[in-house]
Order: structure tokens, then sequence, then C-alpha cells
């Protein structure tokens, strides 16, 4: 939900206004927001756009707290003429960064990584003031761009090409990746720090400039992103616009996308967008990277380790208040435990409560914004009008149940619900990816009719089977030709939610097919060819092909 329209205006004109919002500022805020140097200039804003200058002159976003309700601060995004000029820096400064050795590039990237790892406690409490999620994971959030920016670094003496065996005398051929040019990242609001680094370190380490549109809910988040790997850039002498930012709307994410100076967009967010973007992309055959919404299920077999199943399945449902593309979305349970787990399960639920995310011991923070809370009715009442059993949960908090500085924030009841046994798959309730907390479930009596069910939805992200029987782990991932789980991640006794960046991430189907972070997902930001060359006195043609001119010539 964005709040710029007239504030826009406004924001020029009244700075008596703005100064006035930022001597509100809660202590709670202003001591994260001071910590990572986030004031506003003269003018009351804070700038959002980054080329290796700081800049903004368009339109004015809010970032408001999702726990309190309180305007963070105002940031000014890019005009249209800002975008241009950012986009143009960028070709510019992949001009230079091309040409720097990419051991080199790895020792920016060494710096990057120890800049954030100093910074790594403050940049957590931002991601958990402005997204919601609690504190832990906002610091996870920043581990996991330490650990891939790590993982860049060895992979910038690793990004090898190959030597392939020509089947022509005295042949050979290369297979050379080369630096491919300006990667756009488009980032979701919920992973506001991990899905750019996931991005950024493997770019970089490529040769590649990297211009970042954020989610405009979470732009406090990038600035102080950004402002810790500028200091490393102008430190070098690195053109900024290597890691350049542009804070805006829609509009903004529209103009990257279409730009014929965006060699790659890389998009993380919902289908509907992601279809959008998809399809603008390749109708300029530009490369697409496509990260979209998860529909992800949990199996429980019979021969289930419950007392790590359940735990495991609350943390997949309940964790970030629903809001990872990895939430366990649908719970499928053998009909022989499905009472023992429930039982166990909905105990658990019984114990959370609403917190301030940024209190160490608070698990259910809010939902990001108040459109949030509007998914999250609408989901409810799609369950209760197939007459769906709530288990646990069902409602927003009210006001008056949550502690007074919390009165504001977008919070929910985590709900488990079991809708009719007679609703089909093909129902929105277990085809729509709910972005809250709002888990289903479901009984089944087979295992090849859960992993219909688990395959039978049009997202294909994440999923997970409980059991200590090697037969149905075989099945489960489809070994030998089985039938298994079509989806990206296919994990046993680990629950749908959270993933390490060692392996490449990403899902099928609808989710998009991209893959980031770890694995060969660093092959998608190079530039391959295929080199074949002739050290031989002959120019014999492929495949024997004869084309005599001795007649011709003669
Ligand atoms: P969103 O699609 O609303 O927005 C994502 C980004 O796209 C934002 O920066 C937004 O400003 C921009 N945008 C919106 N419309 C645009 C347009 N027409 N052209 C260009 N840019 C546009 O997503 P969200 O609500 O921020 O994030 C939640 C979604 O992201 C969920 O569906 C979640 O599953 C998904 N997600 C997926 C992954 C993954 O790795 N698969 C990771 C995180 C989030």
């Amino acid at each position: 939900m964005i709040y710029r329209t007239a504030l826009s205006r406004v924001a020029r004109t009244t700075n008596v206004h703005r100064g006035h919002l930022s001597r509100l500022l809660s202590t709670r805020a202003s001591t994260v927001l001071n910590a990572l140097d986030l004031t506003p200039s003269s003018n009351g804003t804070i700038s959002g756009v980054y080329d290796g200058q700081w800049g903004g002159s368009g339109d004015v976003l809010e970032s408001i707290c999702p726990a309190t309700g309180e305007v963070l601060a105002q940031v000014q995004g890019a005009s249209p003429q800002e975008l241009q000029i950012a986009l143009e820096k960028s070709q510019e400064a992949f001009e230079f960064f091309r040409a720097v050795p990419a051991p080199k590039r790895g020792d920016i990237l060494r710096q990057i990584r120890e800049a954030l790892a100093a910074k790594r406690d403050e940049l957590g409490a931002i991601v958990s003031l402005e997204m919601g999620k609690i504190r832990t994971e906002g610091v996870g959030e920043v581990q996991e761009f330490i650990d891939i920016a790590d993982y860049g670094v060895g992979l910038s003496r690793m990004m090898n090409g190959r030597v392939v065996s020509s089947e022509r005398p005295g042949h050979s051929i290369l297979e050379v990746p080369s630096p491919l040019g300006v990667v756009g990242v488009l980032s979701a609001f919920n992973f506001p720090v991990a899905v750019y680094g996931w991005n950024l370190a493997l770019s970089l380490a490529a040769g590649n400039a990297t211009l970042w549109k954020p989610s405009p809910t979470t732009p406090l988040t990038s600035i102080a992103t950004t402002k810790i790997i500028a200091s490393v850039l102008e430190k070098n002498s690195i053109p900024g616009a290597v890691a350049g930012l542009v804070i805006g709307d829609q509009d903004v994410g529209e103009a990257v996308v279409q730009s014929e100076l965006v060699d790659m967009v890389s998009f993380t967010g919902s289908e509907r967008v992601g279809r959008q973007i998809g399809k603008t992309v390749q109708s300029r055959f530009g490369k697409v990277l496509l990260e979209l919404g998860g529909n992800n299920a949990v199996i429980v077999l019979p021969d289930a380790d419950l007392s790590l199943a359940v735990p495991s399945t609350f943390f997949g449902a309940v964790g970030t208040a629903g809001q990872r593309c990895t939430s366990t979305r649908r719970i499928y349970l053998h009909r022989s435990i499905a009472h023992e787990f429930l039982h166990r399960l909905t105990a658990l639920y019984k114990t959370l409560t609403p917190g301030d995310p940024l209190e160490p011991r608070t698990l259910l923070g809010p939902l990001h914004t108040k459109n949030s809370m509007d998914i999250f009715s609408y989901a409810l009442d799609s369950l209760n009008s197939v007459g769906s059993e709530i288990l646990v949960g069902g409602s927003p908090y009210l006001g008056s149940h949550l502690p007074t500085h919390l009165r504001e924030g977008n919070f929910v009841r985590p709900t488990l619900a079991v809708p009719p046994a007679e609703v089909p798959l093909s129902h929105g309730i277990w085809q729509t990816e709910t972005f809250a907390p709002v888990t289903t479930v479901k009984i089944f009596d087979e295992l090849d009719e859960a992993i219909e069910w688990n395959n039978g939805v049009k997202q294909g992200l994440s999923s997970s089977l409980w059991t200590r029987d090697v037969r149905s782990v075989g099945k489960w991932l489809g070994l030998g030709g089985a039938k298994g789980s079509d989806c990206g991640i296919v994990n046993v006794n680990v629950g749908t939610s959270g993933a390490e960046i060692g392996a490449a991430f990403g899902g099928n189907k609808n989710t998009g097919w991209g893959r980031e972070s770890g694995g060969d997902a660093w092959k998608q930001y190079v530039r391959w060819s295929a080199a074949t060359i002739n050290f031989s006195d002959e120019a014999p043609l492929a495949q024997g092909v004869s084309f005599d001119t001795s007649s011709a010539t003669s």
C-alpha cells in the first residue's frame, strides 16, 4: 500500500511538517533509524535514488511501521528523468566493471560482506521495524546476504567456461561466460534484504551492474543496505552505479522492465505481476528471471516423528506471520495420525500472542500492510463460505486485545482450517496463495493421493514430506522416474519454509522456473558464447558437409 499521492507536492513545500514528524518519532523507531544514519535532509525527506550520488525528486513514499502504524519516514523516489539517468549510469558503470578482473570483483564483494557483517544487527533491526518480521528473522536475512557474499567471493574465481571436444581435427570449442550487462532487480516486501543479496552477489561477481527497484513499502531497508554497499564501492573508486537504487512504485518498476538498457530483469514478487513482467521482457527479447508465489504443502505419513514434524510445521505456517513465499499453506495428514497431529499443532497455535517484532521473545509479528489484513479476511470469508471448520484463529486482533502501543498494528490470529472433504482441489481455497497465516488441512489414506494433491496446484515452489520410510522418500523425490513432488524445493523431514544459500532456490510452474542463490544459478547472470577455434591448416565443415569450390575456381 502506497501513501504517496498529494504528499509528493506537500513534501516539497511544508518542511515544518516534516520536522514535526521526525520530532514525534518514537524512541523505539528513532533508535533503529539513527543507528543506520537514516535521517531526513533539510526538506524532511530521505533520498531514495543512488547512482553514484544520492538524489530523488520523484514521488514521496511513506514508510509505515506495520506493528504500530507509525510513519517512520518519508522517502523521495526517482522521477522519470532520474530513472533514465540512473539507467545510463548503470550502463557506464557496467562498461567499467566488466574489465575489472573477476577475483578483484570478488575482493570488492568480500569487503561488502565485511561491511554488512559490521552492521548485521542494525540492518536486521530495520528489517524488523519496517517489514514487521521478528527481529531474529530480520537478522537472519542479513546473515543470508553475508552468506551469499561469501559464496560470491569463491565464485569469482570459479565462474569457469569449458573446453569442448571438436569433431574436426585441429579444432577446439570453448564455452565462454562473459559479463551480461545491467541487471534490474525488482524485489518483494517480505525479504527486503536477502533477495537483493542473492542477486547482487552473483551479478557483481559476474561483472554486471545492478539497478535495484525495491518494494515501495520497505524503502528504508533498501536505502540502509545501499549505503553500506556504496561506502565500499566508493572506497575502492568503483562507480556507485555498479549497485544503483531507484525507489518508486509500479511506474518506476514498469520503466525499468521496459528499458532496453536493462539486459536482464530479475523479478521476485506475485504471480500476477510476474506474468506481466515476463511478457514485457520477452517481447523485447531481454533475459528474465522470475521468482513468484508459492502454495506449499506438507505431507505427514504414519511413521513420521511428530515431535519434529509438529513444531516444524508450526514454524512453516505461522513464522513471518505466514508471509514467506515458502510458508506452509496446505497440510496433508495421514488419517492414522491426523487427530494427534492436529491436537499438538493447535496447542502450539494457542500459545501465540502478538507482540512487538523488535522484542526478543515475540514469535508473532504483524502483517505488513492493511492490504494484507484484507487478504487475510478474504481468505477467511472464503473458508467460511464453504463451511470449513476453523480449528484455531479465524479473526484479526482488535485494538483492545493488543498492548497500547500496538493498537494500530496489523495483527491477525494465525488460522488453521479444515474445509469439507468434498471441496474440490480446483477450488480457490486450495489454489490461491494467501499471503497471510492461513493454513488448510486435509486427510489422506495413500501417499500417492497426497502427492497428487501436492502437485495439483498451479504453483510449484516448496514441499515437504515427513517420514522415516526410505521407500516413501524415493517416491517423493521422484527417483527412478517415480511421480514425486513437482516443486523446485522437495524436502524430507524439513519444513517448507526457509532455505540455505548453497542450493539453487526457486520454483517450477507458475512460480516462474527461476533459480537464484547457489547451485548453478550464477550461469544466468552471464552471457554465454560458443567459440570454435581452428588451429589447423584445413577448414573442414561440421558434419562432414562438402562444399567443393575447386571447380568454381579452376
Ligand atoms: P508484488 O508483485 O506486489 O511486488 C513486487 C515488486 O514489483 C515491487 O517492487 C513492486 O513495486 C513491483 N511492481 C508491482 N507492479 C509492477 C509492474 N506492473 N511492473 C513492474 N514492477 C511492478 O509482490 P509483493 O506483494 O511485494 O510480494 C509478495 C509476493 O512475492 C508473494 O506472492 C510471494 O510469494 C512472492 N515472493 C516470491 C519469492 C520467491 O523467491 N519465489 C520470494 C519472496 C516473495
